[in-house]
């Protein structure tokens, strides 16, 4: 098999199994439970990851990159990759995010269960532990209340250039921040009033070091605990808390975190050595974030989409939402290449849209069931037809659902005397190299017969109402002989009789600029008002009993996907997943 892409998070795991890293670790228990987690057998999963999103939105093709990552690394070292809510924002989330994001894991192949055991978890799941932690930490003299302003805190902070300046509530004692803290917890003062800050050092060159704050005020409703807690953990302070719980062995994250990671070590270290978690405390490792030309990976930027009704719904076909993609007629398999093939680095990359659409197109190339679409119907006239066969004959045709597959069966339809064609088969005035209809031309009707076009009609504006052509006889696909008359063009078609007018939703990129949302750039101008075109088509006749959400290959068309949502039996609905070709070329 081929060499695998460079991801250095594999090199680092395989180094730590040979020595041992991990071996020696002790847990078991339910997480969040510090006293089982204390107490526990050796863990049978060598590694342990996790998936930590926030649901406060859709997941999105970076999500993907990250949850592949991660699921990916948990599979390949038999290991678990857990799945967490970060629910510490009250506010924001919502329980239609968790269950779209829940079945986006599950859809793109993943899960998260290891030997029976479903490790799904909640941030919110911790919270009494989080918050005992919290006290541990004021009776050590190493957390405080502050109850300087936003704005003086702030301007305390320092800056790049400027060391901090220690707040005026910094130096109170242990006892005094304790009750404080309590107080808070019991609801005596608004939001924003004051909040929990680690003391650490006003003068670290990492600002993330200059007393951060671990437990802000906010009397919010939770999704989960209702109006349990008024004071809510700080992301940063509640992630390495739930790593370390879950017994994590590697929180990998995206590159702007790095410099969060001396303080998620801060942080781990003074629980451990003060007995509250087991050592070896979780990892944090940094890679490079994925970016993919033409589209915006930003939850708070597709919101806006949804929201500003730019597009029809977070999983409206355009979007690079997971079920935005999946609703295009994206497969699961071809996501989960596309991650793969991009590996793990430490720098941020800009992936080219067509590298997903070309692991796509591989994918469904050999496994998508073939069928004839006519997308921008003409009528074509075969004026011999009555004469040669009766005008009420029709020639069975017929064909593999697959050139490769013959498990896929046959598909039948069948050539009368009226059929759809493309209008751009035709040309009046052929162009240098056009092969196809024109007058004098014999082309072949795939699967069907050849016939000679003798010309046109047109309406009172010039444009071509039907094209008229004679049959050659003895030129049916298949019979002895058939390949006699020799034709340089053979087109698609779709009976006027059997075929099945269909709804066809032609979709083009959202934004029509390759980083929308690059530096100052507001992503709504650089929108592409011609990112959707919906046609009246035809579609062959064994396409009648399509499911919703089965993908095939319109022959020389491209790839089509019977929508999930608005697809049924007798009003047909297909998404263009994409041509037959790379139309991203730079
Ligand atoms: P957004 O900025 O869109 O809100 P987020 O990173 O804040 O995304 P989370 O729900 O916190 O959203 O993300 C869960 C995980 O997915 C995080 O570990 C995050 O680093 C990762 N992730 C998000 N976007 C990308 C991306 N473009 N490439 C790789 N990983 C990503
Ligand atoms: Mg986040
Ligand atoms: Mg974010």
């Amino acid at each position: 098999s081929a060499a695998k892409p460079a991801n250095f998070l594999r090199s680092i795991i395989e180094r730590e199994l040979q020595e041992g890293v991990y071996a020696q670790r002790q847990w078991g228990g339910a997480p969040g439970d510090a006293a089982s987690h204390q107490a526990g057998s050796a863990d049978p999963a060598r590694v342990r990851l996790r998936f930590p999103p926030e649901p406060n939105g859709y997941l999105h093709i970076g999500h993907a990159k990250s949850i592949c990552l991660n699921f990916g690394l948990a599979r390949d070292f038999g290991g678990v990759c857990h799945l967490r809510f970060d629910d510490t924002n009250p506010e924001k989330e919502e329980q239609e995010y968790v269950d779209a994001i829940i079945e986006m894991v599950k859809w793109l192949g993943w899960d998260w269960n290891f030997q029976g055991t479903e490790h799904l978890y909640w941030a919110s799941g911790y919270f009494d532990f989080m918050y005992r932690a919290a006290e541990h930490l004021i009776e050590r003299g190493l957390a405080y209340v502050d109850e300087q302003t936003p704005e003086q805190m702030r301007a305390n902070r320092g800056d790049f250039t400027t060391p901090g300046t220690d707040s005026p509530f910094r130096h109170r004692s242990a006892d005094e921040n304790l009750a404080r803290f309590r107080a808070m917890r019991a609801g005596e003062f608004p939001d924003g009033a004051m909040v929990l800050r680690a003391k650490i050092d006003m003068a670290s060159p990492n600002i993330n070091l200059r007393d951060p704050a671990l437990y802000r005020i906010k009397h919010a409703h939770h999704h989960a605990t209702g109006d349990t807690w008024c004071i809510y953990p700080m992301y940063t302070y509640a992630h390495p808390i739930e790593d370390a719980l879950e017994n994590i062995t590697h929180s990998i994250c995206t590159l702007e975190f790095e410099d969060q990671r001396p303080f998620y070590d801060w942080l781990l270290a003074r629980l451990t050595e003060g007995g509250l978690l087991n050592a070896p405390a979780p990892k944090q490792h940094e890679f490079g974030r994925l970016n993919l030309t033409y589209v915006i990976t930003s939850k708070r930027k597709l919101k806006a989409l949804v929201d500003e009704g730019h597009v029809q719904g977070w999983d409206d076909p355009r979007m690079p939402t997971l079920a935005g993609l999946r609703r295009r007629g994206y497969t699961p398999a071809a996501i989960r290449k596309m991650a793969e093939d991009t590996g793990a680095s430490k720098s941020n990359i800009w992936l080219d849209y067509s590298v997903l659409e070309g692991a796509l197109r591989a994918d469904l190339e050999g496994q998508a069931a073939r069928a004839m679409a006519v997308i921008d119907p003409v009528p074509l006239t075969l004026t011999n037809w009555a004469e040669l066969y009766g005008a009420e004959h029709r020639e069975p045709c017929g064909a593999p659902a697959h050139p490769q597959l013959p498990e896929l069966g046959q598909r039948s339809f069948s050539l009368g005397p009226e059929v759809w064609i493309d209008r751009d088969d035709f040309a009046e005035v052929p162009p240098k190299g056009f092969f196809r209809l024109f007058p004098g031309n014999k082309v072949r009707l795939k699967y069907g017969m050849v016939v000679e076009c003798t010309g046109c009609e047109k309406d009172a504006d010039g444009r071509v109402t039907r094209v008229l052509a004679t049959v050659v006889p003895d030129t049916k696909s298949g019979t002895p002989g058939a390949d006699a008359v020799k034709v340089k063009g053979t087109i698609t078609w779709v009976g006027q009789h059997d075929g099945i007018a269909a709804e066809l939703r032609l979709f083009d990129r959202l934004f029509s600029q390759a980083q929308p949302d690059a530096g100052d750039a507001d992503f709504r101008d650089a929108l592409n008002p011609a990112s959707k075109t919906v046609v009246t088509g035809y579609v062959e006749p064994s396409l009648a009993t399509a499911a919703p959400d089965t993908r095939f290959q319109f022959e020389r068309h491209g790839y089509f996907v019977t929508d999930r949502k608005d697809h049924q039996a007798g009003a047909p609905v297909f998404n263009r997943v994409t041509t037959l070709k790379d139309s991203w070329g730079k």
